[in-house]
């Protein structure tokens, strides 16, 4: 017997829960695209973006995912034959350097595993041996959404300047914007690219380049930039408020500036980025308990100070992570992450993992509610675990 009849959960790393209120500001007709509320609106999302991105530098927005703001940044800033050092800590910075290979930069990767997050020391000790300053920046993901780690932003630009090191610090915060405490000029970030479909809540199609003077400096001399990926026209505000390198993406400003009502004016930043950490702290209750007493599910990063606050990867052995999830999507109602931890899709590494995304749009039942799927799904298949989850989570649940 299915149980799956009620509304569909997608708890998954983006794109993640859209908020009735987001699709019903989409559900419209077309608007006039020449003047009036529209552009006023487009006008009214910059501060509100650099308020979550905690950052007075510029913006300029892609009707992309969040590939089309990797390449922005690549070619707004480097020449061809350009380095890049690529922190890798699961998959995701160094997908981004592997995605710049094209434009002629070229992506050396310092790895750290799939289980750990970037080590300051290493990096310094690395840029110490450039001497020539031969590596442009330094890309990293804020949270590597397949390893699911967060990385130490504040640490990494310390050792970049203890090094003594020009290398731009360019961060990806796709999966973390809205959900983890970021703070874009405090922590002297140069570059962060977003997207829209997962803390930000919207569905995929916009995406973001956030610069600082270092990096709006690096345009300069950066000769990869084309037509439509230059942030320069998109920066300027009498061109690009009204003008997106072409159409407009009408219906996604009107999602947009749904979402940054909720965020930003009426939960605030701070307050969303503490709830994320309580729903977080809930699932690690869970996972936890899951994997006491021989439980076949394990942290794949142990260390909590290291966890995403977004999405959290699980590994177990014997093909156990896909078995839970086709168990959750059949069975309950659910959707859970794939497992990126693997080399291969596919593979038999690869069923031995799965994701909770919790970003974004998320109450008590939705998050009880994915884990009561998954505490079900382990008793109907038999999977071993330790007893008591739901109760460890209600207990953080309750200590709000
Ligand atoms: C989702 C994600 C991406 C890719 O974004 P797309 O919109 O799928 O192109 C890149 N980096 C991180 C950290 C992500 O979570």
């Amino acid at each position: 017997m299915s149980l799956n009849y009620g509304r569909h959960l997608v708890s998954i790393p983006g794109p993640s829960v859209i908020p009735d209120r987001v699709l019903n500001a989409m559900h419209r007709a077309s608007p006039n695209i020449y003047e009036g509320s529209l552009i006023e609106l487009t006008d009214s999302l910059i501060p509100d973006l650099k308020t979550v991105a905690r950052t007075k530098g510029k913006l300029a927005i892609y009707i992309a995912n969040g590939h089309g703001a990797w390449e922005a940044a690549i070619t707004n800033t480097f020449s061809k034959g350009d380095k890049v050092l690529v922190l890798g800590t699961g998959r995701f910075a160094i997908g981004w350097g592997e995605w710049g290979r094209t434009t002629g930069i070229e992506p050396l990767v310092l790895d750290f595993g799939k289980s750990s997050p970037a080590n300051p020391d290493k990096l310094e000790e690395v840029l110490r041996q450039d001497k020539d300053h031969s590596l442009k920046a330094v890309f990293v993901t804020q949270t590597d959404t397949a390893s699911s780690v967060t990385n130490d932003i504040p640490a990494l630009r310390k050792a970049i300047d203890a090094a003594n090191h020009p290398a731009l610090l360019m961060v990806d915060c796709i999966a973390s914007l809205g959900c983890e405490r970021f703070e874009m000029d405090e922590w002297g970030v140069d570059l962060m690219v977003a997207g829209c479909q997962k803390g930000l809540m919207v569905p995929p199609g916009l995406s973001f380049v956030f610069a600082n003077e270092r990096a709006l400096a690096a345009r300069a001399n950066a000769d990869l930039a084309t037509s439509y990926w230059d942030w320069v026209p998109r920066m300027d505000p009498a061109g690009f408020y009204q003008y997106f390198g072409g159409t407009a993406p009408t219906h996604h400003l009107f999602g947009l500036r749904e979402a940054l009502d909720m965020l930003v004016h009426e939960e605030g930043v701070e307050q969303a980025w503490a709830r994320q950490e309580h729903f977080a702290k809930v699932i690690w209750a869970a996972v936890e308990t899951w994997g006491a007493d021989g439980g076949d599910l394990t942290f794949n990063i142990s260390d909590p100070i290291a966890r995403s606050r977004a999405v959290t990867c699980i590994r177990t052995s014997d093909g156990n992570g896909t078995k839970i999830r086709r168990w959750c999507e059949d069975i309950a109602g659910l959707t859970l992450g794939i497992g990126l931890v693997a080399d291969t899709q596919g593979s038999d590494e690869w069923h031995n993992s799965f994701r909770i995304g919790h970003m974004g749009h998320l109450n008590v039942p939705m998050v009880m509610g994915t884990l009561g799927s998954i505490d079900s799904a382990l008793k109907a298949l038999d999977i071993p675990h330790g007893n008591g989850a739901l109760e460890a989570a209600a207990q953080v649940v309750s200590e709000v």
